[in-house]
């Protein structure tokens, strides 16, 4: 099948990096055991793609040389029990800012080369618990987007003067952000090649992106020569270096050590790269460390899972940059903790914060505050850079932590070491953001907010505004 053909090391396509720690196998869930062989089968969404693939390799200049049979092939694989949406997903672009635990992010226009899930399967994914609700989480397994989509974007903004509700966006070169919903550079895209051809369209264009991945793919030898480092950056993400654990809750993805090979490979490419540990994992229950009067019956519980020691291995690999944000899980993703771990971690919880959220599971201020610190501490002795993600947690935590930023002009620490980011999501002006906004799911802040430089008097003045806010659910970015 074509998703265990590329999740066994065996088959893995000539990979460069040890297989330490394969995938398992795919769902299997739903795969028809069909013969394509004896009979014809139409293929009318294949047809149509071919037909708007003609037609813009005749309009436009970029020329692809991407091969678009993965389609047919879909088709005909699943023609007698068709997937339900379809074989391909639409609308790969999404500007992310309808609430206030993503309005403030410097990062919110972004991508996904498939979607309806993800291989690599993390227990606390937000994707997961979100489209799991709607049937859709790898059912049957992640479709590839319409990669004329993409093309089509492009060439409208770029070649034409025609009207595209992403002209005011693109126009400026706001960075995209490949991996939200989905991770784009699961294995699958070895076969299928929709990332490779994405990165390509990027560089055509001088469009600068920033990846975030867990997975090594991106470092295989036939992914490196296509970031172009003054337009791209890689964030891996990474909790934990415990390979035991990893495999238990993040069973789809590259180990540590394999993703920590892949970085040293593109650090010594001269890929800007960062460590993103996210979401973080408390080791300790809530108030251990902040509380002046914590107390426990009995044993205290302990989580080895996010340890220092990820920011010694790595600095161990060149890599100069860590991006820290703490865990915020849904029951949903407690729960598949809970399965894979055999544990209960509502334990660590401490009951006053969960029910201060209408939904998540959550650590109080204080102690959240105390692990950066430590983490910040430990990058500073092993010279690594480090800052603070906030999505998933709310805009006041977007303004509390500015203080512990090495980069105080970027939280993801890209503008000046990859030159073509020079603008940010917070550059598109408010109402153009209000044409992508469905105002059910609309949480007002201040508009005036969105275009504040960052600065140690504005932090100062804003802590203090800082009314709570809603707060969104864990990570809007899954991956
Ligand atoms: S957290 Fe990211 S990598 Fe993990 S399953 Fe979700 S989308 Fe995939």
């Amino acid at each position: 099948m074509l998703d265990n053909q590329l999740n066994t090391p065996s088959q893995s396509p000539t990979s460069i990096l040890p297989l330490i720690n394969p995938p398992p196998p795919a769902p299997t869930v739903g795969r028809p055991e069909i013969s394509t062989e004896d009979r014809e089968i139409p293929t009318p969404t294949y047809d149509r793609l071919i037909i708007e693939a003609a037609k813009l390799d005749a309009a436009s200049k970029y020329k692809s040389k991407f091969d678009y049979k993965i389609f047919k092939n879909l088709e005909m694989r699943y023609a007698d029990k068709p997937i339900r949406g379809g074989i391909v997903k639409s609308n790969p672009l999404k500007l992310v800012n309808s609430h206030s635990s993503c309005q403030q992010c410097l990062y919110a226009f972004e991508i996904d080369t498939y979607g309806r899930g993800c291989m690599h399967n993390c227990t606390y994914c937000y994707a997961k618990a979100e489209l799991t609700v709607h049937g859709y989480w790898n059912n049957p397994a992640p479709v590839p987007v319409n990669i004329n989509e993409i093309r089509k974007i492009f060439y409208t903004v770029f070649e034409t003067s025609k009207k595209s509700k992403w002209r005011a966006i693109m126009e400026q070169k706001i960075p995209l952000r490949i991996g939200c919903m989905s991770d784009s550079f699961m294995w699958i895209d070895a076969k299928y090649k929709l990332s490779q051809e994405l990165l390509k369209i990027l560089n055509f264009y001088q469009y600068p992106y920033t990846i975030i991945t867990r997975s090594d793919l991106i470092a295989h030898d036939s992914y490196i020569p296509l970031i172009d480092k003054n337009l791209g950056s890689v964030q891996f993400s990474l909790s934990s270096i415990n390979d035991p654990l990893n495999k238990l809750l993040e069973p789809g993805a590259a180990s540590a050590e394999r993703r920590l090979q892949a970085l040293e490979k593109l650090v010594k490419s001269g890929i800007w790269t960062a460590v993103r540990i996210n979401p973080m994992f408390p080791n300790f229950p809530d108030g251990y460390y902040s509380n002046p009067n914590f107390k426990w019956e009995g044993q205290i519980p302990t989580l080895n899972y996010s340890t220092l020691d990820i920011v010694d291995a790595v600095a161990d690999t060149g890599c100069t940059a860590i991006i820290a944000g703490f865990g915020r899980f849904s029951s949903f993703s407690i729960n598949n903790m809970n399965r894979a771990l055999n544990r209960e971690l509502r334990v660590f919880f401490n009951r006053a914060q969960i029910y201060k959220s209408s939904r998540d599971y959550h650590f109080s201020e204080p102690e959240i505050r105390h692990y950066y610190e430590l983490y910040k501490k430990r990058c500073k002795e092993n010279a690594v850079e480090f800052t603070v993600c906030y999505i998933g947690n709310g805009e006041s935590e977007f303004w509390k932590h500015q203080d512990l930023w090495s980069n105080k002009k970027d939280c993801c620490n890209i503008k000046g070491k990859v030159c073509s980011f020079k603008t940010d999501s917070r550059s598109i002006g408010f109402n153009e953001r209000l044409k992508f906004i469905s105002k059910n799911s609309y949480t007002p802040v201040d508009s005036e907010r969105l275009h504040i430089a960052l600065g140690v008097e504005d932090q100062k003045k804003f802590k203090r505004e800082i009314i709570s806010t809603k707060g969104g659910p864990s990570g809007e970015t899954s991956v």
